[in-house]
């Protein structure tokens, strides 16, 4: 049965049964129908969607054939448009419109939804529940009273009405349904449009994920390293790291360090903070970006490059060792010349005190470089020149990077003492790392384990030290370029001390030099009575604890200078350390003055045989090595062969125990070139002819009493001239070694070549 009602057209709004929705009306007609319904037709209406919203005054042919009843709900009036809440009742059939002065009406006829097969509608049904039930995203799109009037059971009819009000469908689709009578038909189509819905928002989903993956990384860590913060604030934990990371940041990004450096810093960094202040872990990763921050990477200084400056401070720091001083120069002019790193490195060879050190100090000076030394005395495992993995607890750089960090520069004079003392055990061989550092073919990447980052070393100006040629290892002595240095004479220490080591001390102490009066005789009786040594070391103590002592007699006793006198040195030092001239004051039998060469420079040795009622035996002791001992046979044996030319019973061989002894018994000593000293002793014992007292001798002996050239001359005889000898006997064919010694002492020695035993016993024996 038709029935007519006013008729408002909507855009782009499509009303079902049940719903409420609000409207902005707005047009002429249809405020005109709206007041029509409420005043004529108990607030009843038709609305009815355009099916293009662009018309504005739509015909009956420009609206879909179906319509929605409306009630009034509420009405709020504004200036020229109203705002009214509508409430979808039933579904309508347009058939005739009209205008009129009050708007346009409609004649409808009211639809019913037709139920079909009821056990499919309930399998609709469920289904439905069941998808919103396991869509958690679906509740975006239906309000929870939708939510809660189908988890309560309402009818199949409402159901569809009330979902497909709030999906967010197209207009065109709402139509359908609103124009779709059956039910199952409507269910139908909701769960096509829920599947659309889910899938719609899955693919909505894996847009938005994707989006927030691409998000630039730093950004990502940007927006992290702020959360941590706030978390650390949050917990009151801050922020001192945070402070040094920044800090640490800043010099990163102001200083030239190297990319791999930068980086290393970087990761390290992130992991700094990521852990709370109070890990152990956090101060074993500052210390490490510490070191890395610290060591040079490109700070460098300039070197003076005028060759008469650098001769300048080296003379002016250095008294005599002309050679040495101009193999130095000829060293740092090659260099400069090749402009080379490759050069070999310096070695300077010697005993104690002969001013390596201070040698070494004086080129960093004449090049105006920095100096850094490190000390290699003992080392014995590898990890102390290379460091230790920073695994391992309290891991430190090896001794190499530390001396760099010292130094603050890439470029400085690195001294490298006591070469010659590294010993090699199971640890592993600290020289085969030090060939990595002083190879300049391997040196710009030197890996120390700690740092793990290779160091270039390759701009360090390395100088070597060492005492002993022998000892140091043979690959190590093939890189370097050696200078020996030999012990001073008493004239060379004189001037030493008068032009360098008093001017020092007296400086050292704040004495003017008009406060301590020395005579050269009196640096001299110190020299010979208060030291004994190859360099000038215990000299330089000595002149410091005189100066010391003056200032007390100074400040104490109000003296206005001292004259040193001998009475004065032996009431300051004590009596005389030293018995200058240690040798045998009176001829003796069986003892006979040998001539070494150790690592303290030379020394004499004195060697005594004894012979007593025995069988025989040889017994030797003093520590001897195996050479020396079969030095010690061979003499024996040699005196055997010969015994009727010395004038020898050889039945004393028989019944006669024979010892032989070098004193200083507890330090080791060895060599072949006591073989003539052993011999002569040996003789003297069994002829009892003595020995001249003011003479030593050094010569390797064979069994055919042939004398052999040894090493190490000029130390031995500096040593005898030290000790007042006045005759040395010395192999033939060491005759071109004289050469080398010094004037001072060829003119106090005399030196007397030998080719055999004869002629060595001709010589030492008393006629
Ligand atoms: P080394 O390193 O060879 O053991 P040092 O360089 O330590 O010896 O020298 C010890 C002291 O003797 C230093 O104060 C040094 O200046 C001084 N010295 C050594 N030789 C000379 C020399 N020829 N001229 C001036 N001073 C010297």
């Amino acid at each position: 049965m038709s029935q007519i009602y006013p008729l408002v057209c909507t855009r782009g709004v499509v009303i079902l049964p049940g719903q409420d929705i609000v409207i902005d009306v707005g047009r002429e007609v249809s405020l005109k129908a709206v007041d029509n319904a409420q005043d004529n037709y108990e607030g009843k209406v038709i609305l009815v969607s355009q099916k293009d919203v662009s018309v504005e005054d739509p015909g009956q042919e420009d609206l879909f054939g179906v319509g929605t009843l409306c009630e009034i709900r509420h009405i709020r009036r504004f200036e020229n448009f109203m705002r009214v809440k509508f409430r979808g009742l039933h579904r309508a059939q347009l058939s005739q419109m009209e205008k009129s002065a009050n708007g346009d009406l409609i004649q409808v006829d009211l639809l019913q939804s037709i139920r079909q097969d009821e056990t499919e509608e309930q399998a609709l049904v469920r289904m439905i529940i069941d998808s919103f039930e396991k869509s958690s995203n679906l509740d975006k799109f239906l309000p929870k009273d939708v939510i809660m009037e189908l988890s309560r059971g309402i009818g199949a009819d409402q159901l569809s009405d009330k979902s497909v009000a709030v999906l967010p469908l197209a207009l065109e689709r709402k139509q359908t349904y609103l124009e779709t009578l059956g039910i199952n038909d409507r269910l139908e189509m909701l769960i096509q449009d829920l599947e659309k819905e889910k899938e719609m928002d899955e693919v909505e989903k894996r847009i938005n994920e994707t989006v927030k993956k691409r998000i630039d990384q730093g950004q990502k860590d940007y927006y992290l390293r702020e959360k941590l913060t706030a978390i650390k604030e949050e917990l009151g934990d801050v922020v001192e790291q945070d402070k040094d990371a920044e800090n640490i940041r800043q010099r990163l990004e102001n200083n030239p360090y190297p990319e791999t450096i930068k980086k290393k810093v970087k990761d390290e960094l992130s992991r700094y903070e990521m852990l709370p202040m109070a890990s152990g872990e956090t101060g074993i990763i500052k210390t490490y970006i510490d070191w890395l921050m610290d060591l040079p990477w490109w700070q460098e200084t300039t070197d003076i490059k005028d060759l008469n400056q650098a001769q300048a401070i080296l003379d002016a720091d250095h008294y005599g060792l002309e050679k040495v001083k101009e193999r130095i120069l000829e060293y740092l002019a090659v260099k400069q010349m090749t402009n080379s790193l490759k050069a070999p490195i310096l070695c300077l060879v010697g005993p104690p005190g002969v001013g390596k050190t201070s040698l070494a100090k004086s080129v960093a000076r004449a090049l105006d470089r920095k100096f850094v030394k490190i000390s290699l005395g003992g080392v014995r495992d590898e990890a102390e020149i290379r460091g230790h993995r920073r695994t391992y607890l309290g891991a430190m750089p090896g001794r190499i990077i530390q001396g760099m960090k010292k130094a603050g520069v890439i470029n400085p004079v690195f001294l490298i003492d006591e070469i010659d003392k590294m010993a090699s055990d199971y640890k592993g061989d600290p020289s085969s790392a030090m060939l990595e550092v002083l190879d300049p073919e391997q040196n710009a990447l030197f890996s120390d384990h700690y740092i793990e980052e290779a160091y270039d070393l390759s701009h360090v100006l390395f100088i070597a030290t060492a005492n002993y040629l022998e000892n140091i290892p043979e690959a190590l002595r093939d890189r370097l370029e050696i200078i020996q240095l030999s012990s001073y004479t008493d004239v060379e220490k004189t001037h030493i001390a008068r032009e360098h080591l008093l001017p020092k001390q007296l400086e050292e102490n704040g004495l003017k030099p008009s406060q301590l009066k020395i005579s050269d005789e009196m640096i001299l009786y110190l020299i010979r009575y208060y030291t004994r040594e190859a360099g000038v070391r215990q000299l330089e103590r000595t002149l410091g604890t005189i100066c010391r002592k003056t200032v007390l007699a100074i400040l104490k006793d109000h003296k206005k200078s001292i004259t040193l006198t001998k009475k004065r040195i032996k009431e300051w030092l004590g009596n005389e350390k030293v018995d200058y001239g240690h040798k045998e004051k009176k001829d003796q039998i069986g003892t006979v003055t040998g001539l070494a060469y150790t690592s303290f420079g030379g020394d004499i040795l004195q060697i005594e045989a004894n012979r007593f009622e025995g069988k025989g035996r040889l017994i030797l002791t003093g520590k001897l090595g195996d050479v020396m001992k079969e030095s010690a046979s061979i003499a024996l044996d040699y005196i055997k062969a010969h015994a009727k030319e010395f004038h020898i019973d050889p039945k004393k061989f028989e019944d006669c125990d024979i010892h032989i002894h070098v004193p200083e018994g507890a330090v080791p000593k060895d060599g072949p070139s006591a073989g003539v000293t052993m011999t002569t002793a040996l003789v003297s014992c069994f002829s009892e002819i003595p020995v001249k007292a003011n003479l030593a001798m050094t010569g390797e002996v064979t069994l055919r009493g042939n004398v052999l050239p040894i090493g190490g001359l000029k130390e031995k005889s500096l040593a005898a001239y030290r000790s007042g000898i006045t005759t040395i006997l010395i192999p033939k064919e060491n005759v071109r070694d004289l050469d080398e010694i010094p004037q001072e002492v060829k003119d106090a020695v005399t030196f007397i070549p030998v080719s055999n035993v004869k002629q060595v016993l001709k010589n030492a024996l008393v006629d």
